[in-house]
């Protein structure tokens, strides 16, 4: 198995994550949370949410409407441009991205290019192909009880639009200083032709993104500035190593319609090197289009100064499921002990599901398992995510705890009572130690 299967398989036997609609076969591109999932998931939007707007003074947070007026997206240029290149196999009617069957192509690849590559369908190996055409990767919907043309809207693409139509409501109502960031997390929603990579590149994603408003003239230093913080976030609160991220500039041919200077910082998961985020400076764009569509002024009006302009911005974004498969790929960890391969998961204590294992040495001796309730209570009202364990041998419930990440295992034996101190077992070193109760 690769290393991409090992961790699939242990997303899925630990109850991290399953397959979207499992029970009906699946759904493509789909994937659930399950309940060490969601803790985890919740963890790392928790400690985005914490370091990039509660410990400042120039973020504000928005929670904006998944379905969005679709004017909205003619002017943001979603309509026109949001595509990939489809290619259909007239052969078998197999259907892929062109791009991704030609070696160094871009997203503009035409048709010339694609045929004179003399790429076999990965299907039926023929090579009898239509041509490249866009395909819109935007989830098309009706909305209300008539369903014609007239009542067409989309679910988000990104997150970003929110965060743009309610620059102005921001502005009048909360009255920041520029330089000043509105950040929202929340579900957005891709049409991909070809979802892969486990949660890499699904159809559903949760992104976190900040729209980070300056004078024009000042975008160069916030682009730089939120790029460090980013590297910082990366580095010391998600766990990840420096050396597995890199900052890739991108050249204007690849950027997206909107961006004046991208760089991608990409990461070495297990199947290579993908994008895990961007930061993309969008100059004035989004706000001068919002005020073309709208008719209303997007200016900025400096309290200090008095200069009136239309802000520009610097966009880091960052998808929630590709930064959680970066995690758990840093984390998955096999070593061995006393001669047995064992798995384990190194995440950081703030992000692991449960920070502490309880258990009685014995479930079937009362004293133990009663003493081993009120130091579990205790920890419990202190962590929260304290979990309790007292299932099979002690060596399996180490297993268990070391696959889904748990950083201490606290158990209590018959010394406990009595002389008050419990063993507690690193996940990573695997050392046990005697600790007193009050100094856990
Ligand atoms: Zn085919």
């Amino acid at each position: 198995m690769s290393k991409l299967e090992d961790i699939v398989s242990l997303c899925k036997r630990r109850g991290f994550i399953f397959p979207g609609s499992d029970v009906y076969g699946g759904m493509a591109g789909t994937w659930d949370f399950g309940p060490l999932g969601v803790s985890l998931k919740r963890k790392i939007m928790d400690a985005w949410w914490n370091y990039f707007v509660d410990s400042r003074d120039d973020m504000y947070g928005v929670d904006a409407a998944i379905i969005m007026n679709p004017i909205t997206w003619k002017a943001s240029g979603h309509t026109e441009t949001f595509n990939d290149p489809l290619v259909e196999c007239k052969a078998c009617h197999g259907r892929f991205r062109a791009d991704k069957l030609v070696d160094n192509a871009t997203e503009s690849i035409t048709t010339e290019e694609f045929l004179a590559a003399n790429v076999k369908c990965p299907t039926c190996g023929k090579t009898d192909w239509g041509d490249v055409r866009k395909f819109n990767m935007m989830f098309k919907m009706t909305v209300g009880p008539v369903a014609d043309d007239e009542h067409i809207a989309y679910l988000r693409p990104e997150t970003a639009q929110g965060i743009f139509t309610n620059y102005k409501n921001v502005v009048d109502t909360i009255y920041p200083d520029i330089p000043f960031g509105i950040a929202q997390q929340g579900k957005a929603f891709r049409n991909e032709i070809s979802p892969r990579d486990f949660i890499l590149r699904d159809r559903e994603c949760s992104q976190m993104e900040i729209e980070y408003f300056v004078r024009p003239d000042a975008w160069e230093e916030a682009f730089e500035q939120l790029l460090k913080e980013y590297h910082f976030f990366l580095t010391e609160k998600m766990g990840l190593s420096a050396n597995n991220i890199h900052d890739e500039e991108v050249p204007a041919e690849d950027r997206a319609h909107y961006s004046k200077r991208t760089v991608d910082l990409e990461y070495d998961y297990p199947n290579g090197r993908e994008e895990l985020m961007g930061v993309a400076y969008r100059t004035d764009f989004d706000l001068s289009n919002i005020a073309k569509a709208s008719g209303k002024s997007m200016e900025y009006r400096d309290k200090n100064t008095g200069e009136v302009f239309v802000p520009h911005v610097v966009e880091p974004s960052i998808g929630v499921e590709r930064l959680m498969l970066a995690v758990l790929a840093e984390a998955y960890t096999e070593d061995e002990i006393d001669g047995n391969t064992r798995v384990l998961l190194k995440l950081p204590a703030d992000l692991a599901p449960y920070r502490f294992c309880v258990s009685p040495l014995l479930k079937n001796k009362p004293e133990l398992v009663e003493k081993a309730r009120t130091v579990y209570d205790a920890l419990k009202a202190k962590y929260g995510n304290v979990t309790w364990d007292d299932s099979g041998n002690i060596g399996k419930r180490y297993r268990k705890q070391d696959e889904i990440g748990t950083p201490k295992c606290v158990v209590i034996d018959f010394d406990t009572l009595e002389d008050d101190t419990v063993t507690v077992r690193d996940r990573d070193t695997a050392e046990q130690v005697r600790v007193a109760i009050d100094e856990l």
